[in-house]
């Protein structure tokens, strides 16, 4: 695995973090931006409808005057044959009168052949009296379904206009012309030119023919087809106006009619928010373009909320990143502490076996030398006793001869027995060994083992021993135990005048009790805490290693029992504790 350094490592992190709130940011700010946008862009929708509201209630207006007006007996009388000056001068006056009443821009009156018969600007350079509109199509439409609209820019005027048309008829409802009236929307422009936003409505061609700005009428929004362009040409709809495509590019679309669109114009391009509204009606489509308005403020606060928020997140997880590793740690440094403490504790079980084995061996050096001294005289004793055998049976006294061999038996028994148990007690025996013995023999056993020493120091010795005293346990280690115990009391005794040895063994509650008290004046009150430490000796070097009562101490508690020291009387009490086994018979 490649090993990377940790300031680069370090240095690698940070920059991913930075990267992260850079990212999120972003994306929260495009977020917020498009936010805007859609709400900007809902917002325009519901004003467009307005302004739509307001076309349409202008054009409804209108609507109505040249049907009412064709039904005027004057004009359809007119209509019927050629009109004279003076009708027509009465004619003019009387649709200028109307004109100015309804407010309209223009009223004409259209014969069967599209000529205008009178016209309420014949006062002006501009009028329309004596020019043929048949071309128009607002014309041919009255003439075939008796009433027509079309918006086209004046031919005579060259004033843009929508012109409204109604069919006038005799009483056999023959066609004889058509009453006209034409809107012009200067005002409406001019109203809507108000506000920023830009206004357009075109026509069912992509033709732009009212806008509240200049510079946007007669765009085109679409191109044009060829037949298109004819048409154009034939009904002179917007006559002379030239007109040119405007670019634009639809950026994002939120929803048909409503999107984000680039315009290509003179002063390079600009982005708008662009709502369009069809007006079915009139087959026109209005459009309101307006500049997206993203406040500055509303985008950095949501990228500063964004990276604010990623940060959060990032330090959040690395907090509990680490938490979780010093837990890790601390749970690894535990599992560290209790592997050692179990090595040591194992090292110092070795050690103490180790101990335990090595003041056997003391022990059984101090023993051999005891058992030399004691085999030595029975072994002089007995020489003389066969010789004195030999006599008897030389002078033929049988019967003599027979009781000399019974003392000469028992110590032979008691040699055996001695060297018996100084073979069982060399031998290393297996820790954890439980079998079910007497306290009381093991006592005996220990006893039988000093008894030589007991004999040479002339130790009053009083036994009061419970039997038997069931307990479990290693008889080898007990006796081991128990050896240390009266070899410390009779060295205490050694210089004493008063040498009493007591042992008691009892029961109590569900311990046998076992205490050798002495009378070699006690164990000194500051040594009493240290008594079973090992190596802690007061006796002089070469006599004592301070080793008994610490290997003792470990024997018992490893049989489950308990060894305390004390002062009583005029010596050392030491008391022995095991738990009584209550079960009856001795396992095979
Ligand atoms: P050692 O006998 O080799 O000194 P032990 O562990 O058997 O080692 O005994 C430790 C010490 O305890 C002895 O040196 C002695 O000071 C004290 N001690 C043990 N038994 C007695 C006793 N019965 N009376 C007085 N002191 C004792």
């Amino acid at each position: 695995m490649v090993q990377i350094s940790r300031p680069l490592r370090l240095t690698f992190y940070t920059l991913v973090i930075l990267a992260g709130a850079v990212v999120s940011a972003t994306f929260a700010m495009r977020h917020a931006e498009r936010q805007a946008l859609e709400d900007d862009a809902a917002r325009a929708s519901e004003q467009l409808a307005l302004y739509a509201n307001s076309l349409h209630t202008l054009i409804e207006r209108y609507r109505a005057l040249p049907a009412v007006l064709a039904l005027d007996p004057e004009l359809r009388s007119a209509l019927k044959g050629p009109v004279g000056p003076e009708q027509q001068d009465a004619l003019n006056r009387k649709l200028e009168r109307i004109n100015g009443a309804a407010r309209s821009s223009t009223l004409e009156l259209l014969d069967h052949t599209g000529l205008a018969v009178a016209a309420s600007n014949w006062r002006l350079p501009s009028s329309y009296v004596g020019h043929n509109y048949g071309f128009r199509p607002y014309f041919s439409q009255t003439r075939s379904q008796g009433s027509g609209r079309f918006y086209a820019v004046g031919v005579t005027s060259g004033i843009p206009g929508y012109f409204l048309s109604s069919a006038v008829k005799d009483e056999q409802e023959q066609f004889l012309g058509a009453m006209v009236v034409k809107l012009e929307f200067p005002e409406l422009e001019r109203e809507w030119s108000q506000g920023s936003d830009t206004l357009l409505v075109s026509d069912a061609r992509g033709i732009v023919f009212i806008a509240n700005q200049p510079g946007w009428r007669y765009r085109q929004l679409r191109p044009l087809s060829d037949s298109d362009r004819a048409e154009l040409k034939a009904t002179r709809q917007y006559d002379k106006q030239l007109l040119t495509p405007l670019e634009h590019r639809p950026l994002r679309r939120f929803d048909d009619d409503s999107t984000l669109t680039r315009v290509e114009g003179p002063d390079g391009s600009v982005d708008y928010l662009w709502e369009s509204l069809p007006l079915a009606t009139e087959g026109w489509t209005l459009h309101l373009l307006r500049r997206p308005q993203i406040a500055f403020e509303d985008r950095r606060n949501a990228g500063l909320a964004a990276a604010g928020a990623w940060l959060t997140l990032v330090f959040l997880l690395l907090f509990l990143n680490q938490r979780w590793r010093l837990a890790r740690l601390r749970q690894r440094s535990r599992e560290e502490l209790e592997r050692l403490v179990e090595e040591r504790t194992r090292d110092l079980r070795t050690a103490q076996d180790g101990l335990v084995q090595s003041a056997k061996l003391a022990a059984l050096g101090q023993m051999s030398a005891a058992l030399a001294h004691e085999i030595n005289q029975p072994l002089t004793t007995q020489r003389m006793q066969l010789a004195t055998l030999r006599l008897l049976l030389d002078h033929g006294r049988v019967d003599e001869a027979y009781q000399a061999l019974k003392p000469l038996d028992d110590m032979l028994t008691r040699m055996a027995s001695l060297t018996g148990h100084l073979k069982t007690f060399a031998r290393k025996s297996p820790s954890g060994l439980r079998e079910r013995l007497d306290l009381a023999a093991v006592v005996d056993q220990a006893l039988q083992l000093l008894d030589t020493r007991l004999r040479d120091e002339q130790v009053d010795i009083r036994l009061q021993l419970t039997r038997p005293a069931w307990v479990r346990g290693d008889a080898i280690r007990l006796e081991q135990v128990l050896i240390n115990l009266l070899r410390n009391a009779l060295d205490a005794m050694h210089d004493k005048p008063l040498k009493h040895l007591e042992i008691r063994l009892e029961a109590n509650q569900q311990l046998w009790s076992l205490s050798v008290i002495d009378s070699g004046g006690g164990i000194a009150e500051e040594h009493l805490p240290n008594v079973f430490d090992p190596f802690f000796t007061t006796k002089p070097v070469g006599d004592g290693l301070g080793l008994g009562l610490a290997v003792s101490y470990a024997i018992v508690h490893e049989l489950g029992g308990r060894l305390s020291a004390g002062n009583q009387g005029q010596g050392a009490i030491f008391t022995l504790s095991l738990p009584i086994d209550l079960e009856a018979h001795i396992p095979c």
